[in-house]
């Protein structure tokens, strides 16, 4: 039998971003299904990577005084790290900034430019700068950009287009007549009811007068490539060049998983793009929802955003991964709360899976000398546990397809309370008593092992570190990877005659008294943080010194002086409300510190740009100076 290929993507992250719960949300899911269908002995690769082209990017490096590369080379490392922590078993890591990348790019740009696929054009539209979006005057939303509401300028300029319109027919078609093509079933009407409107032409080019930092068109070298042309083409430049990608084995991918933000633009321009270079589109591509951090969307300002790194060093890696997954239905958007969190550890996991293995390998020891026993006799109650396990294998397997996280983890945990339920009715306890009861007991101690080995696997893509340190309790020494799906096909895998370890709870409970700590320690910190910045905040603020070299009152102002600062390199006009503690001539020679970023204001129609610094507020304010003189434009930090 040909062995079967499954690969797997997430989206690229935007390389600005810090990482979060919700990035790690779907890179756990990804990791999950790509580990899986390595236990179905599939060959399975999985990616994922960084998004590191576009305005933002290049605005960020100059705020921090580094070329655009230096700065994606250090910040997507952030993602990097927080993968290997988070157990994520990726086979490659796709930087957009990688030759082997802008190479097809480049390649894919030339081809479909030569079958007049892309042709250029005079354009007039709206445009966002922090989306790196045109707007048609339609789509704006009160003047302003739909997707982030800002200000949009009028743009009239000559760019690139991607035949983009002519396939929309054929588009619908693929979604209406392919059920699997997008998942959730909600999120594929949502794509549809946006192609009912007529599709545009897809403008991929920017002028690089305008954005500098992206892969300039091998046809006009005066542009670069719209970021999403360019992301999108991440999940086959892995692949090698175009006729390898034709050739692969990994090409169309299983799944290439998304947001629901960027549904839209996977479903429609990967779709059209793939089918203007001659590639099939992915069998699946699926969206899932958002988390909100206890009822509220999580952000900076609010300071709720969940720090993934903390939650690992407070919880443990595989609580997390469990909790992401079990929480909520994949697809739909959820709620991120602590106690949430804390509540599964103890129930789920503590109570009933830890606990299933702790006593059971405590009685093994006990009543078998830590030995694995040969099952001798069987009982209408071992046949209903083998049948539990089996059904519960089949619904799992069945499960996958459509990538039903929490419905999978539901139907393992019957597994669980099956096999307590069956030791609680067994009673090894009072079966050690007896003679005929000593024999009986070997068969319920062999069941109760097999069954946390079923459990050790099918929970393994899960939590891989508490499954292998499971099955080393259990005696088993065969990796679970090699294990595989198909060594709990029939019952009975399990070596009588192995050796069982020291139990070691998996998942500590956490206390009442501990938790409520923890949730303390959760809030109190957020509240310090709020006020703190770092010292890269810090550095943008450019303080410097400058000597007054006039001042006058502003007119019709009770407060306002108008002075000239001289700060080195040119002398600033800058407005101070002091005139209730300073006379103007008094003034004059004086060396102040001034904020010489500030972005310039008008204060009584007259231009202030910059800000002196002072304390009070009021009738008494003071000027911040020095006890020497430092000289006109000196860094103050
Ligand atoms: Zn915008």
């Amino acid at each position: 039998m040909q062995q079967k290929k499954f690969y797997i993507t997430t989206p690229i992250y935007y390389v600005n971003d810090v990482p979060h719960i919700g990035h790690a949300y779907t890179t756990i899911a990804a990791d999950v299904a790509a580990r899986y269908q390595r236990l179905e002995g599939a060959d399975v690769f999985f990616l994922t990577g960084t998004d590191e082209h576009g305005q933002k990017v290049q605005q960020a490096a100059d705020e921090f005084g580094v070329s655009p590369q230096e700065h994606v080379d250090k910040l997507h490392q952030r993602f990097k790290e927080l993968w290997v922590r988070l157990n994520i078993s990726n086979n490659d890591f796709i930087r957009t900034t990688e030759e082997r990348h802008k190479k097809l790019v480049r390649d894919i740009l030339r081809q479909l430019h030569s079958k007049d696929e892309i042709y250029r054009d005079s354009y007039e539209g709206w445009y966002c700068t922090p989306c790196e979006r045109f707007w048609t005057e339609k789509d704006l939303a009160e003047g302003n950009c739909p997707e982030c509401q800002r200000k949009v300028d009028k743009i009239k300029e000559h760019n690139y287009f991607f035949r983009m319109k002519k396939y929309q027919r054929w588009l619908v078609e693929k979604i209406k007549n392919d059920p699997h093509f997008i998942l959730p079933a909600s999120r594929k009407n949502e794509v549809l009811g946006f192609l009912e409107k007529p599709l545009e032409d897809l403008c991929i080019s920017r002028p690089k007068s305008r954005l500098a930092w992206g892969i300039p068109l091998p046809f006009d070298e005066d542009y670069v490539t719209y970021v999403w042309f360019d992301a999108l083409i991440n999940y086959i430049s892995i692949h090698g060049s175009l006729d390898d990608i034709k050739t692969s084995k990994f090409w169309p991918a299983d799944h290439n998983m998304v947001g629901k933000d960027i549904l839209t633009t996977h479903a429609v321009y990967w779709s059209t793009m793939l089918k203007a270079i001659g590639l099939e589109p992915p069998k699946n591509i699926f969206a899932h929802g958002w988390w909100t951090v206890n009822g509220q969307k999580m952000s900076k300002s609010l300071q709720n955003v969940v720090e993934p790194n903390q939650l690992i060093d407070q919880f443990g890696v595989d609580v997390i991964r469990y909790f992401l997954l079990r929480e909520v239905p994949f697809g739909l958007d959820g709620d991120f709360s602590h106690k949430a969190l804390i509540g599964r550890l103890n129930s789920d996991l503590a109570n009933n899976l830890g606990n299933l293995l702790n006593r059971t390998v405590n009685m093994m020891k006990k009543y078998c000398g830590g030995i694995i026993p040969v099952p001798a006799t069987v009982a209408a109650e071992d046949n209903s546990l083998t049948e539990k396990s089996a059904e519960v294998i089949a619904e799992v397997r069945k499960l996958y397809n459509e990538l039903a996280y929490n419905k999978i983890l539901q139907k393992i945990w019957e597994l669980v309370d099956a096999t307590n339920q069956y030791i609680d009715k067994t009673g090894p306890w009072n079966l050690a008593k007896t003679d005929a009861g000593n024999e009986r007991l070997k068969t319920v101690m062999y069941n109760s092992a097999e069954s946390l080995r079923v459990l050790g696997i099918l929970l393994n893509p899960f939590m891989p570190q508490s499954t292998e340190s499971l099955m080393k309790q259990l005696g088993v020494a065969t990796a679970i990877e090699e294990q595989g799906m198909n060594s709990i096909d029939k019952w009975g895998g399990l070596k009588s005659g192995s050796q069982t370890q020291k139990a070691n709870p998996l998942f500590p409970r956490i206390e009442d008294k501990q938790a409520e700590k923890i949730l303390a320690e959760i809030s109190a910190p957020k509240k310090d943080a709020a006020h703190q910045i770092t010292i890269d905040e810090f550095m943008k603020m450019e303080l410097r010194t400058g000597k007054i070299m006039a001042a006058e009152k502003v007119k019709k102002s009770k407060k306002l002086i108008q002075l000239k600062i001289d700060i080195g390199t040119e002398t600033r006009q800058v407005l101070a409300g002091i005139s209730a503690s300073y006379e103007p001539a008094d003034l004059v020679g004086r060396t102040v510190i001034i904020v010489a970023n500030l972005k310039p204001a008008k204060l009584m129609g007259i231009e202030s740009q910059g800000m002196v610094l002072a304390a009070g507020d009021g009738d008494t304010i003071m000027l911040a100076g020095f006890d020497q003189e430092p000289g006109q434009g000196i860094r103050v930090r």
